[in-house]
């Protein structure tokens, strides 16, 4: 109807988690999108409340360098992985999706590439990349461990990057360090093809679960100014309404970043959020060893369930496949009140309280042997 609108969006579809239907929230347990199960304690959000009430005036647009927010996340990083990074290696998104679109819009925009991808993954860099009509090449991962099949991931790289080829040349790869939906680390081999990729292109490293993976990258980002880190704090600091994440790099990279990110694209009142967050870093984290606890004893406990596949994690969710139809499992759990995410061929399930850990596992146990 509206001729306007460019005519591939049709395929699109916006962007939703599945709470669409008139679920009560409230009551049912949410291990589909990944979240820390525990809100911010108490004190914290009266210390947050405190900063709304006396420190952030409302009628003034946020400070727009994010200076002092760098600063923190740098030395949060430095921290973490032995680097001596400023707030120059360092830009902020409104989530980290904010920053992969700068990302796609900084290196493959008016034709100038495409993207690769290694399926499952994380769906946004597909979604993101094709409303911006930049094409997504994708190969595939070993059905035993999930790595990356590598001999196809090399002569894609060969091919799309050959003179003369009919596909725009791969100017970034994207992984995920553990891997979304699959929660497995990459591997020495992997991360060795990511060394070998040549400095035209960029290697995107996702580290959103690095807080529970404790494994990273970002050590190395100095000897390769073709790589970027992302990180959020959406997962393990708990503050997912909040829509904050960073990328660490090179700073001619963080420059393009800088110059694609909209104007003040963090609220004052998220900035003063994530600030807190790292300030008080230690007992918000400290949920981190109770999950990775919770993690070991549900991976214990679906390891005894019959028509049941279930993987090693990195990360704080558990991917599971099954030879039982799969859509029909998640929407069975969902009626009894547990919701996960089926993607990538299986299921991902958020690790949540004891409790809801518990209600998810008889209720997954009772499905399967029915
Ligand atoms: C959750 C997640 C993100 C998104 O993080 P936001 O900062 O909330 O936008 C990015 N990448 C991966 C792999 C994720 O799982």
């Amino acid at each position: 109807m509206l001729e306007f609108i460019r005519s591939d969006l049709a395929q699109f579809a916006a962007y939703n988690t599945q709470h669409t239907d008139n679920l009560h929230l409230d009551s049912c347990d949410r291990l589909d999108v990944n979240e820390n199960p525990y809100d911010l304690p108490e004190e914290l959000k009266q210390k947050l409340a405190w900063s709304w009430q006396r420190e952030i005036e409302s009628n003034r647009y946020p400070d727009g360098g994010y200076l002092t927010l760098k600063d923190a996340i740098a030395q949060y990083v430095n921290e973490t992985a032995n680097t001596a990074f400023t707030n120059t290696h360092i830009s902020v998104g409104n989530g980290s999706d904010e920053l992969i679109r700068s990302l796609l819009m900084s290196t493959c925009l008016n034709g100038e590439g495409s993207i690769l991808v290694a399926n499952p993954t994380f769906s946004m860099y597909g979604i993101l990349a094709k409303t911006l009509g930049i094409p997504v090449i994708s190969i595939d991962r070993s059905e035993q461990n999930f790595e990356i099949d590598l001999t196809q991931a090399q002569t894609a790289v060969t091919r799309a990057c050959a003179k003369g080829s009919e596909t725009n040349p791969i100017r970034v790869v994207f992984v995920v360090h553990p891997n979304s939906p699959t929660g497995n680390a990459l591997t020495e081999s992997e991360i060795q093809w990511l060394r070998s990729l040549p400095q035209n292109i960029l290697v995107v490293v996702d580290e959103a679960y690095f807080e529970f993976s404790q494994t990273t990258l970002a050590g190395e980002l100095s000897e390769h100014p073709n790589w970027i880190v992302l990180r959020t704090f959406s997962k393990a600091f708990r503050l997912a309404a909040h829509r904050v994440g960073y990328a660490i790099a090179h700073p001619e990279l963080i420059e393009a970043l800088e110059k694609m990110r909209l104007p003040f694209n963090l609220p004052s009142f998220s900035i003063a959020a994530a600030r807190l967050a790292l300030s008080e870093r230690q007992p918000l984290l400290s949920v981190v060893t109770e999950l990775l606890e919770q993690r070991s004893h549900v991976q214990a406990q679906l390891k005894q369930l019959p028509n049941l596949q279930i993987w090693q994690s990195d990360a704080n969710f558990i991917y599971a496949r099954s030879s039982k139809d799969l859509a029909e499992l998640s929407d069975r759990l969902r009626q009894q009140g547990t919701i996960v995410r089926h993607t990538g061929g299986g299921l991902r399930i958020t690790i949540g309280t004891p409790e809801e850990n518990q209600r998810m596992f008889d209720r997954l146990a009772a499905l399967l042997s029915s």
